[in-house]
């Protein structure tokens, strides 16, 4: 247990509406704890994305002491208490090891337990402390202050086998290594890099979803770098590894500079469609493929850079099962880039591109690559008016003939 005056976490940066929800399990005799990843970000002194409880409180006990709350889930039922604005604090009751291959053993159903065997449950030491609001100390039951005062990220319990377990853990180690700048220590490291090809047995849409915070999180730069050394990667993007690959690829060294730029993006809160990062992530090898075709000048050879990323880049995410629609912005993004990259003086956007519902995001993409596509848009205003439909006039339908 580490007491007040040894941490950092002070209430006056937890979210008052979870200091409402600790503090009212608390006078009702509940344990209550704040959970996961806010006690690490709060004493390192990152703003915490979420505020999770934990408590010995059972789903019912807790949805009766908050109206304005609903339990969830089928495995595992938690309880989220809404707040004004949308915000919603979850709730959890301490449970124990609830890895996939367990749930023979234990039954499909909520396997309740203690505050340790929660924290044992939990991917990362650096993530399973605890922040007890009776006493305001940390409870840590796995090393984790250790951890995280030496900058280690280190798997809770054996590493190999809660890797093997949940092998979007092996994920999660390299984004908290490479968010916080932590080394991962050896057995957590060798675990990785045994159980890295188990993620494609992994639930397509986790992985989708886990790489896209990693892409998103704001240290996109750092994470390639170690997803990288860790062959993680190419895991995930084996189309990647031919171009990536090497040490001292020069076109990884490109694509970590793009995604700096989305580090820095993302850290002045910009917004950013998930489609302008996907095509950062490939614009390296997309630039590289299209030195061995002839692009005709003009026109011509617009077309046949569409039509060359719009083959070329779902072929390189092909692995990972982004959304349809995210894939396809993508394409039709990079695709508009023709006009800045096969570009003769004078060139002016035709209408029909201005006009597309993406261009703005093609404009973000453009921007990211050095190059301005707005300014090729013509005279300003009018680029941004969304086309006016002229009601069609409808064509008597024919009688049908009698
Ligand atoms: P972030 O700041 O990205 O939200 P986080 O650590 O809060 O990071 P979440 O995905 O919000 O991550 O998960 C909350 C907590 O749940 C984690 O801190 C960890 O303790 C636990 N957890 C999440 N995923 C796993 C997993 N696959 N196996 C074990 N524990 C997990
Ligand atoms: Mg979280």
């Amino acid at each position: 247990m580490i007491p007040r005056p040894e941490h950092k976490i002070s209430r006056k940066k937890v979210d008052p509406d979870a200091l409402k929800v600790l503090y009212r399990l608390h006078r009702h005799g509940f344990k209550a704890f704040l959970v996961g990843g806010s006690v690490r970000d709060l004493e390192v002194g990152k703003k915490p994305k979420d505020f999770d409880v934990g408590t010995d409180a059972r789903p019912q006990q807790v949805h009766k002491l908050f109206r304005n709350s609903r339990v969830i889930g089928r495995r595992f039922r938690l309880v989220q208490v809404f707040f004004r604005g949308g915000k919603i604090i979850e709730v959890s009751t301490f449970r124990k090891a609830s890895d996939p291959d367990d749930n023979e053993v234990l039954g499909a159903n909520n396997t309740f337990g203690s505050p340790a065997e929660d924290a044992m449950r939990r991917d990362l030491t650096i993530n399973a402390m605890f922040y007890n609001i009776a006493d305001f100390s940390v409870v840590d039951f796995v090393d984790g202050w250790d951890d995280l005062k030496n900058g280690r990220v280190r798997a809770v319990g054996d590493a190999e086998t809660r890797f093997h377990r949940d092998p979007v853990r092996v994920l999660r180690a390299v984004r908290h290594a490479a968010r916080l700048g932590f080394t991962l220590t050896p057995e957590t490291l060798e675990a990785i890099n045994i159980n890295r090809h188990a993620l494609e047995l992994c639930p397509t849409s986790r992985i989708r979803d886990e790489l896209l915070r990693d892409l998103m999180g704001g240290a996109c730069a750092d994470w390639l770098e170690l997803a990288h050394d860790t062959q993680v990667l190419y895991s995930l993007l084996p189309t990647l590894e031919p171009y990536y690959g090497e040490n001292g690829s020069p076109l990884r060294s490109r694509a970590r500079v793009f995604m700096s730029k989305v580090d820095k993006a993302i850290a002045k809160k910009r917004e950013l469609d998930g489609s302008v990062v996907l095509a950062l992530l490939f614009w390296p090898i997309l630039e590289e493929l299209a030195k061995d075709i002839d692009l005709p000048p003009g026109r011509a050879g617009r077309i046949a850079w569409a039509n060359f990323v719009r083959e070329k880049l779902p072929e390189l995410a092909s692995p990972v099962a982004f959304a349809k629609r995210m894939l396809e912005r993508a394409h039709q993004i990079s695709g508009v880039m023709a006009f800045v990259l096969n570009q003769e003086p004078g060139l002016r956007l035709p209408k029909k591109i201005t006009q597309k519902g993406y261009f703005d995001t093609a404009c973000e993409l453009a921007r990211f690559l050095d190059h301005n596509l707005r300014a090729l848009a013509g005279p300003p205003g009018k680029t941004a008016q969304k086309r006016r439909r002229r009601p069609r006039r409808r064509r008597p339908r024919k009688k049908p003939e009698a």
